[in-house]
């Protein structure tokens, strides 16, 4: 008998063949019903030969250089003989459905190499949609053959943790200024930040990278005496002038040894967990938006809490029984 559609889809993503990915990832992406079976029908083939990438989550603010370094990055990685996929979760294409970070013009070079595949930001209505796909379009590049999966976000507080929460080390990109480290390097960041750089030293500017450099990992270090954890280290790079990266790269590396591979497998299994809980969370949170019962009483419950004729107690319980009741 001749390969059913998807199973042929699933060979050809297991042989590493391009076209075969970009449509298995947009089958993923689909929120389509029909879609989400055969997707999950692929992704029941392609997951026992996933999980073999160096997942890394990178952040940091608007202009701070993240597609310019992922490019330097990806690009010196597909050289020492790797295959770099490169996903990206934009907040901005949750709200509006336009993409920030999903710009054609980036990562020109990376872009034509033929190790290296990028993928702009799906735009699924919520982030926990977002999010859904793009762990499963990492797991379809890890299929096909990517040992190298790199996940861009915008420093914008929820989108961090949630990518934080699909990686193995989340590298954090900030400037030497210091209005821009204070916020930049806000208390949640220091907290999921594995690997911290301070990107544009060069020129003008390299002395107060390095100074800034010093000052923060001085300060990480307060925080962390007396653990035994991992404490972020704190480097300079010119995403610009392809310096220091590999340096960076290094430090990600390190911080996969100092996990070791039972920490690694505990990290990404907690994951999971956490990432199920979220999930479910999420498709709660679709169904109450578009259940009818729902729907049906929303006006007036919101008119009465707004009046001021019902509390949000009671209207929260009159919404919940609506839905139960469906
Ligand atoms: P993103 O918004 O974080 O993706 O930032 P981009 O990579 O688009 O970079 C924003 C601007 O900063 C661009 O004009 C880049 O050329 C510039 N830039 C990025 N990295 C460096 C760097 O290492 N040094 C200097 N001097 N400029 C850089």
């Amino acid at each position: 008998m001749p390969p059913s559609g998807d199973t042929a889809l699933a060979q050809d993503v297991l042989a590493g063949r391009r076209a075969a990915i970009s449509r298995a990832i947009t089958l993923v992406e689909s929120s389509r019903r029909d879609h989400r079976s055969d997707a999950r029908e692929l992704l029941e083939v392609l997951t026992p030969k996933a999980g073999g990438a160096v997942r890394v989550g990178i952040s940091g603010v608007p202009g701070v250089g993240k597609s310019t370094f992922i490019e330097a990055l990806g690009s010196w990685l597909v050289s020492e003989g790797h295959k770099v996929g490169v996903l990206a979760v934009d907040p901005s294409s949750i709200r509006t459905g336009g993409s920030v970070l999903g710009d054609k013009t980036r990562m020109a070079t990376l872009s034509t190499n033929p190790d290296a595949y990028i993928r702009p930001s799906p735009t699924a209505g919520t982030l926990g949609g977002v999010a859904r796909a793009t762990m499963q379009s990492m797991t379809v590049l890890e299929a096909g053959g990517y040992d190298v999966v790199l996940v861009e976000t915008v420093g914008v507080g929820q989108s961090e943790i949630t990518v934080a929460g699909m990686v193995d080390t989340f590298l954090f990109l900030t400037l030497s200024r210091t209005g821009d480290q204070l916020q930049g390097i806000k208390k949640g960041i220091l907290e999921i930040a594995d690997v911290i750089a301070v990107n544009k030293a060069d020129g003008d500017r390299e002395e107060e990278a390095k100074a800034s450099a010093k000052d923060l990992a001085g300060a990480l270090r307060l925080v962390y005496a007396g653990t035994n954890e991992w404490v972020p280290p704190v480097l300079t790079c010119s995403a610009l002038e392809a310096r220091g990266i590999d340096t960076v790269w290094g430090r990600v590396i390190r911080h996969r040894e100092f996990m070791g591979q039972n920490g690694l497998k505990e990290k990404r299994a907690q994951q999971q967990l956490d990432f199920t809980w979220a999930l479910v969370r999420d498709e709660l949170d679709q169904r109450l938006r578009t259940d009818d019962a729902v729907a049906a009483v929303r006006a007036d419950v919101r008119s009465a809490v707004l009046d001021g004729s019902m509390s949000a107690v009671v209207a929260a319980d009159r919404i919940l029984e609506a839905y139960d009741n469906e």
